[in-house]
């Protein structure tokens, strides 16, 4: 069966949450798909030019993803995903991820306008620059890190500018994308009205017999 799920939308505005969610719901792989941008970014920040850093990167570079949840990476990846021949090097893992048996949740900024433009569900999720900062500071600062609300309020804004300005696959909404804004919504809240959009496509496909009984 093929059914992917592509969850856009800029940092911090609970994709990977609703996207862990989902394919727990649905039995789906899941792919972090910052995590490549931000292995590239770190490999960079180690010397590596970033072409060569894309070209070259293993899954053992990106399995780690707490160590590639750092300010610093971050930053790193926003400035390598801003260019054109990173963005391709990473393309045809990706592809090949979503396309795989057994149906696949990937999240990022580009997954449902250019790497599964076809996907069967896509969601694009938002929340207000404020919310945003303030859950971003929460998880950075439980994970130990020495952040401030207003430099974490920062970094957020110079990636998503950067993310949305540039030229190649910037963060924008797939014309069919259904949008989800958070601002308002828990986490249980937010991740079920994910898990009903995805609910309807699925049934339909179980249905026509794409999707195997009990899963
Ligand atoms: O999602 P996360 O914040 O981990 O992504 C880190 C950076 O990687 C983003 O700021 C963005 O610049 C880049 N990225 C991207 N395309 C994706 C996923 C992430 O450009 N599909």
């Amino acid at each position: 069966m093929r059914l992917t799920v592509a969850i856009d939308g800029p940092a911090a505005a609970g994709k990977g949450t609703i996207a862990r969610a989902v394919a727990a719901e649905f039995g789906l792989a899941h792919l972090d798909t910052g995590l490549l941008y931000r292995a590239v970014g770190r490999r960079v920040l180690a010397g590596t030019e970033p072409v060569e850093a894309a070209q070259g990167l293993r899954r053992e570079d990106f399995a780690d993803a707490q160590a590639l949840r750092t300010p610093d990476v971050a930053q790193a990846a926003s400035q390598v995903a801003a260019m054109a021949e990173v963005r391709e090097a990473l393309v045809a893992f990706q592809r090949a991820f979503a396309c795989r048996q057994g149906g696949a949740v990937l999240d990022g900024r580009d997954i449902g306008t250019v790497i599964c433009p076809d996907a069967e569900v896509k969601l694009f999720v938002t929340a207000t620059d404020d919310i945003r900062a303030g859950r971003r500071f929460r998880e950075l600062r439980e994970a130990g890190h020495e952040v401030t609300l207003a430099a974490v309020a920062a970094d957020l804004a110079a990636r998503d500018r950067r993310d949305r300005a540039r030229a190649t696959a910037p963060l924008t909404p797939a014309e069919d994308a259904l949008l989800l804004d958070t601002s308002e919504l828990n986490i249980k809240e937010a991740t079920a009205r994910a898990i009903v959009a995805v609910r309807a496509v699925f049934d339909r496909l179980q249905a026509a017999g794409a999707v195997p009984e009990g899963q």
